[in-house]
């Protein structure tokens, strides 16, 4: 508890969470006192993921501290490079992304922690109420469920928030993600490919290959309700490894979701003393499927706005000193029926590639 005040609360912030929106609000609001961080999964967590750092990632984060080398894969930087597979027209563009392990990744980040969070993996947020006092969050951990009081929750359960259906508000539909990691029978250029092809048939998005040390990450995007995702996965990889050759055969695949943002509305700071940060809140780049800057973006507004004002007031504050990512979602949100349409898929393998290289970083 803050010095002087009379406990009221078992914490004064409840985080939900403990990917990189979680932590870095648990990080600011700590700054106001007691905070406990909860993930349902086991502690380090696996989040499915390319690992791939963006320039605004690593400004956030160089603000925090510096990302330790054994985070950093082989090799460590990759340029994104637009490819139309059909037709062998590579883009490579000016977006220079650091390439880490995701695992170690929010390991680290849990470390950066200050002493008054506590933090409790295997942890689930089944339900909660509010009221103009607080709010009580149900939590189970393995045994019966429990409660706590706080004086804010922030959800930052990512894309099947539980936290933001308890608050009646939809969570936002996802596209169904695989990744494989290939084995590297030989050296494959260093950049980070984002692949159109057009035999894969329409339930199929994009398809994304990166090295990371000796394997390499082959991970296609399938929108919502995509029937046999592995089936076409299987497809994708054999018609990849035509021209890769040295794609070895896949050592671990991974099924995930990602944000399927479609509309501003889908993007909702929170309700009463309930803060929704990162994949949670609708906040994810739509255009390129971009999440960790947004999550850490986020979080640290959360958890600021939770820090600096009443309680009651703290979803109003983090709504104004979010707005700006919400107008950047929905500035993003109006290329997206042009760049999902067969033509302007096909048109982006005749643009001047400094131009798609400025256009991929406003995106
Ligand atoms: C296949 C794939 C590849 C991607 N590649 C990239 C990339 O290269 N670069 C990039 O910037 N973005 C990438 N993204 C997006 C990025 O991973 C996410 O946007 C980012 O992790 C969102 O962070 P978050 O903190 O909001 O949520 P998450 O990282 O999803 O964390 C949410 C946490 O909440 C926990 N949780 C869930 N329910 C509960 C509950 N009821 N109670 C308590 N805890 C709960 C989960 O266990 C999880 O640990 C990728 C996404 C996918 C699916």
């Amino acid at each position: 508890m803050t010095m002087g005040r009379t406990k009221t609360h078992d914490y004064d912030t409840v985080v939900a969470g403990a990917g990189p929106a979680g932590i870095m609000a648990a990080i600011e609001a700590s700054s106001r006192g007691t905070v406990l961080l909860v993930d349902a999964s086991k502690l380090p967590r696996n989040k499915s993921c390319g690992g791939m750092l963006n320039e605004y990632a690593q400004s956030f984060l160089a603000d925090y501290a510096e990302v330790p080398d054994r985070l950093v894969l082989d090799p460590s930087h990759v340029h994104f490079r637009y490819v139309d597979w059909d037709r062998n027209i590579k883009k490579p563009t000016e977006l220079r992304f650091l390439n880490v392990d995701r695992c170690l990744f929010d390991d680290w980040l849990v470390s950066l922690l200050p002493d008054n969070v506590e933090v409790s993996g295997s942890t689930a947020v089944k339900d909660l109420t509010q009221d103009e006092n607080g709010v009580r969050v149900e939590l189970k951990n393995g045994g019966q469920p429990y409660q706590v009081s706080c004086r804010n929750l922030i959800g930052a359960d990512g894309a099947r928030s539980g936290v933001r259906r308890a608050l009646g508000i939809k969570n936002v539909s996802t596209y169904v993600t695989l990744q494989d990691f290939c084995e590297l029978k030989g050296d494959i250029e260093p950049f980070f490919d984002c692949i159109y092809m057009r035999g894969i048939g329409d339930s199929y998005a994009y398809s994304y290959v990166v090295p990371k040390g000796e394997t390499a990450i082959v991970g296609s995007v399938y929108y919502p309700h995509t029937k046999r995702p592995s089936d076409k996965q299987n497809q994708t990889l054999s018609l990849l490894r035509e021209q890769m050759p040295q794609l070895g055969d896949s050592v671990r695949r991974e099924a995930s979701v990602a944000l399927y943002v479609r509309s501003a509305s889908d993007v909702v700071p929170g309700v009463g003393r309930v803060l929704l940060a990162g994949e949670a809140g609708g906040f994810m780049s739509p255009t390129s499927g971009e999440g960790i800057s947004y999550a850490m973006n986020t979080g640290v507004l959360a958890g600021q706005a939770v820090a600096g004002s009443d309680p009651a007031d703290s979803v109003a504050a983090y709504r104004r000193i979010s707005a700006h990512v919400g107008s950047n979602i929905s500035r993003k949100l109006k290329w997206l029926p042009f760049m999902e349409s067969r033509v302007g898929k096909y048109f982006a393998g005749f643009v001047p590639t400094p131009i798609v290289s400025k256009v991929t970083k406003g995106l």
